[in-house]
């Protein structure tokens, strides 16, 4: 049986989100938000999920009967085999060996798919949004930390377990900072929001010629990367020039990803992104530089499309697409 209406659930460190989406249209009907308080501890947390699941059903008038299936992303390590967690990094007591799956399915008497946050986010994209029509594509969710995932003949790339596409954790140099990972010089460690954030902040410590200061009302605190994009956009040449580096940091990861793969698009995506062209002309710069052997020209550098709801839409067709294939 073929179903119209399918759900996505994003679980986060902070909040849990679930959407229904229409499968014909790739569009959000509706969303149901909830806090994760993680501190009460998993159970809590996913009774919490299929709460909000049923919620955002009910709110547009169907029941669970009318859902085709339900996808529920999560931040962090995943075993897609058994359906189980296998370590979350940002959550109390890491959620290892969690059935995550089987218990939410329990719950809502549906199928439940699991996926990776940001392996959902580069799906939704792929298959809804600014990455729509190619069979190759690598995305790049850069917030906080910077995320990843690849696209390869049509199908989202889960080799190793779904650690496949971990594209933050490149290295770009050998001797940079500690990644909270473990390995020293990811591109996350240079190009992320935080360390974008503190290069704005050393500029003003150090007593650079900048807006960047006087913007953030001399509160260090405030320093952040939509502030220095405002500061760039008024000519502000540090600014600029932290945009210009950060493209290029990213430059060299896309490019090192881009020559494995060969993918014809690359979807930059998250609150980063938020930046636009000051950050993807350098990064479509730095591939002209770097990317020698293959035609960068190829290799389209494109925003993502579908904002908060990339991850949402992404798990809802992982959902429809998991299910066809195990009827
Ligand atoms: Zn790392």
């Amino acid at each position: 049986m073929q179903y119209r209406y399918y759900v996505g659930c994003d679980l986060g460190g902070t909040n849990i989100k679930a959407g229904l989406v229409d499968m014909e249209t790739g569009k959000v009907l509706a969303t149901k938000g909830k806090k994760t308080h993680s501190h009460e501890g998993h159970e809590a947390v996913m009774a919490r999920i299929a709460d909000a699941c049923r919620e955002v059903v009910a709110a547009h008038g169907l029941s669970m009967d009318d859902i085709g299936g339900v996808g529920v992303s999560a931040p962090g390590r995943l075993d897609l085999e058994t359906g189980e967690t296998v370590f979350f990094p940002n959550l109390p007591s890491h959620w290892i060996r969690v059935p995550l799956q089987a218990t939410v399915q329990e719950a809502l008497g549906r199928p439940v798919y699991i996926l990776n946050d940001v392996r959902a986010i580069t799906y939704g994209e792929w298959a809804y949004g600014a990455g729509q029509g190619v069979d190759c594509m690598l995305c790049f969710a850069i917030g906080t930390g910077i995320g990843g995932g690849v696209v390869m003949d049509n199908q989202l790339v889960l080799n190793q377990g779904g650690t496949a596409g971990e594209l933050g954790h490149i290295t770009i140099d050998l001797n940079g900072p500690l990644c909270g990972c473990g390995n020293h010089g990811c591109v996350e460690t240079l190009a992320s929001g935080p360390a974008i954030a503190a290069m704005g902040l050393k500029a003003v410590v150090q007593g650079q010629t900048t807006i960047i200061g006087s913007m953030a009302g001399y509160d260090l605190n405030k320093i952040n990367p939509y502030l220095i994009a405002k500061a760039a956009e008024a000519g502000d040449q540090v600014a600029l020039q932290i945009w210009d580096l950060v493209g290029d940091y990213m430059a060299v990861a896309i490019a090192n990803a881009a020559l494995v793969v060969g993918p014809k698009k690359v979807v930059v995506t998250g609150g980063v992104a938020a930046a636009g062209d000051l950050l993807l002309d350098p990064i479509r710069r730095g591939m002209r530089r770097r990317m020698i052997v293959m035609p960068p020209e190829e290799i389209e550098i494109v925003r993502g499309s579908l904002g908060d709801e990339a991850g949402i839409i992404g798990m809802a067709v992982w959902a429809a697409r998991k299910g066809a294939l195990d009827e």
